[in-house]
């Protein structure tokens, strides 16, 4: 997507450690007229598959996937970070280790919000070694959902998240692909 491009290359910041910095636009100052474009391509590209719930996970995520889910007419659903155990089985849970943050944690997500009869479609900011993708696959498949697949709005093509999940199967379309930072010079795909 060109118009994402060309903001990573204005806007972006790229910081130690492999880490592209957007907070300008995508995940803390929210460029909502830029997220109308990404919705919009995401929608092209998911149209047929009789999508009737976005989920994504908290907190970078969320914006993103609401302007996506006008789009489709459909509901968000956010996995939530939780430190409390499921205890009662009323949640469906996986472990995601945050790339940016190095610590480990449970996602929940409740059963009353999906069931086997939804398609879902899955939506975040970044793909980077995939952990927080997983994590949203294994409770999608807990529910019995159909997973129509991903939209990743930057995918980092030189973390191998992406190429592991396709070889499982997931359909992920990245608007922005990136292939290298060395230098701090962004190359894309
Ligand atoms: P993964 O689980 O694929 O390693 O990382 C995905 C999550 O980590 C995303 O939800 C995103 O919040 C965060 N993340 C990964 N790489 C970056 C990055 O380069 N910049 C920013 N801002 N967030 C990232």
């Amino acid at each position: 997507m060109v118009l994402l491009e060309e903001r990573i290359c204005r806007d972006g910041i790229v910081a130690p450690g492999g880490v592209l910095k957007v907070d300008s636009f995508l995940n803390h100052q929210m460029d909502v007229a830029l997220f109308g474009e990404i919705a919009k391509e995401f929608y092209r590209l998911f149209r047929e598959d009789g999508i009737n719930k976005i989920l994504t996970i908290e907190a970078s995520g969320i914006g993103i996937a609401c302007i996506t889910a006008q789009a489709f007419g459909c509901p968000v659903i956010f996995a939530k970070k939780s430190k409390t155990k499921n205890i009662a089985g009323e949640v469906y849970s996986a472990t995601v280790e945050s790339f940016t943050h190095g610590n480990v944690s449970t996602i929940i997500v409740s059963k009353r919000f999906l069931t086997g009869g939804d398609r879902v479609l899955i939506i975040d900011d970044f793909l980077a070694n995939g952990s927080a993708l997983s994590g949203l696959v294994s409770v999608a498949r807990q529910s019995g959902a159909q997973l129509a697949g991903a939209g990743i709005v930057i995918e980092k093509a030189f973390q191998p998240g992406g190429e592991r999940l396709r070889a499982q199967g997931l359909r992920i379309e990245s608007l922005a692909k990136i292939k290298s930072m060395d230098g701090g010079t962004i190359q894309f795909c």
